[in-house]
């Protein structure tokens, strides 16, 4: 495979930069450029070398260059790092270098790629990778962490090796029909298929908490306009000292931003930014509020209680009914208008809680009731697995429903021809994971998702 180089750290001013190149080239480029302290490029490999990386007589930075010879570096080929200072300008300076000499730009997610078209991974293992450079919270990244280190994998290869023995028995009795052997055969299949099945409703289990870990839970704040949400949102991301991200949300009117509750993420969609907007009033007001309610797996609910409840405030409790909310009265600061038994006599079961956005008054409150509400305590990253990934989660389906088939194919007699179908049919679904049988188009969306460099 041609050489392939990247800057693998982020772009901006920073201590220093790291620019990567992998492929069979890798050694003969470094050579061309870079110039050891000791006269010489003395390729060892896992060593670090101190030196300069220069266009011939021009010096380009001070660097430490590492080396990685295949097959034991992340990619399995000949790999090296260069570790310059983290200026924008020599790291294109030496990225260019290496263009020049004969590498060629990496593609977003190539390296790890390489990793895994070259066996040194799993697709499970590449995903791990994407994941741990996004998470936002200590728990996901502890889950991909696992991930990556092969728990995943693992607990496949065993599965997978149960499934192979079964095959091997079968393709036996095929072999010699003359011995009496099918009976045998059919009650283990059904023995090894009833212990994979409860494996994988073991995994499949834990993808409600990997899920939470993951996309953790999404709340919209909606409140007629005044009620104060922005205030709330506010005193939210004061308080919050572990803001992890902040982009535009999906709509143009929304913003989303992050918080931890925890350890787990939540997204905060917020409305309030909406009224900005021209025609708020006419066009779009209740209606954004009530689409981002949809979008939400929680609804805060927030009535300014300085004043008598309002038609449209009714109207927001009462479409709450079939809806996980949580419902505050603010600006208790000020003069009560509005006390729970008002709440409660439009719409029940719903929990109630007293603030004032503006002083910043009872926030810790609103995080403990939702901490509660989903259970935040509960959910441990632990020594076990948890599944965070939909596409494995949608595998390990296929995988159970396919292992019932085998185990009714037995039952009701099938010929031994259907039972195996089914039965590869589970080892196609598990190399949907492991990527042994997965569709490049896939692979290809797959690596897409990963940043330059990587
Ligand atoms: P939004 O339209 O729902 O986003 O409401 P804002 O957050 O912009 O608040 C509307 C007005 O109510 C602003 O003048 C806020 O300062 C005020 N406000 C918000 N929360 C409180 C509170 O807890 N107490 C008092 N006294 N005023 C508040």
């Amino acid at each position: 495979m041609d050489t392939i180089v990247a800057i693998s750290t982020a772009k901006g001013n920073s201590g220093i930069g790291i620019i990567r190149m992998s492929g069979e080239e890798s050694f003969d480029i470094i050579k061309k450029i870079f110039k050891p302290r000791s006269k010489e490029v003395n390729i060892k490999p896992n060593t670090i070398n101190y030196g300069h990386i220069a266009d011939r007589d021009e010096i380009i930075d001070e660097v430490l260059v590492s080396f990685f010879k295949s097959p034991k570096s992340f990619t399995t080929e000949n790999m090296c790092e260069i570790n310059s200072h983290g200026g924008i300008i020599i790291m294109d300076k030496i990225l260019k270098l290496c263009l020049k000499n004969g590498a060629r730009i990496a593609e977003p997610g190539e390296f790890t790629k390489r990793a895994f078209l070259n066996g040194r991974i799993d697709l499970s293992q590449a995903e791990a990778i994407i994941d741990i450079i996004n998470a936002k919270t200590e728990k996901e990244a502890k889950a991909s962490i696992k991930q990556l280190s092969g728990y995943l994998s693992n607990r496949l290869h065993e599965i997978k090796k149960n499934i192979m023995d079964v095959l091997v028995d079968i393709e036996a009795s095929i072999d010699y029909p003359e011995y009496d052997i099918e009976n045998v055969t059919n009650n283990k299949i059904l023995e090894v298929m009833k212990e994979v099945e409860k494996q994988l409703k073991l995994l499949r289990s834990t993808f409600n908490n990997g899920k939470i870990i993951k996309d953790g839970i999404k709340i919209a704040i909606i409140g007629k306009p005044n009620a104060g949400k922005s205030s709330l949102l506010n005193a939210i991301l004061k308080e919050d000292r572990a803001i992890v991200t902040e982009y535009e949300g999906t709509t143009r009117d929304t913003i989303e931003e992050f918080i931890q509750i925890d350890g787990i993420p939540i997204k905060i969609i917020d409305t309030a930014g909406i009224r900005d907007t021209e025609n708020y009033v006419e066009k779009i007001g209740i209606n954004k509020s009530k689409e981002a309610a949809n979008e939400a797996d929680l609804i805060i609910v927030i009535i300014d209680s300085s004043k008598e409840l309002s038609n449209e405030d009714k109207e927001i409790l009462r479409s709450m009914n079939d809806k996980k909310s949580l419902i505050l009265l603010n600006k208790t600061d000020l003069e009560a208008k509005v006390e729970e038994k008002d709440i409660e006599n439009i719409i029940k079961e719903k929990k109630i809680l007293k603030i004032s956005a503006l002083n910043m008054e009872g926030i810790e409150k609103i995080y403990s009731e939702i901490s509660n509400m989903y259970k935040f305590n509960e959910i441990e990253i632990d020594d076990s697995l948890t599944i965070t990934n939909n596409r494995h989660k949608d595998a390990i389906e296929n995988m159970i429903s396919n292992v019932e088939k085998v185990e009714k194919a037995i039952e009701s007699k099938m010929p031994i021809d259907i039972v195996t179908i089914n039965i590869t049919d589970i080892l196609s679904e598990m190399g949907k994971i492991t990527g042994e049988s997965v569709s490049e188009d896939i692979i290809n969306e797959i690596f897409k998702k990963f940043c330059l460099g990587k």
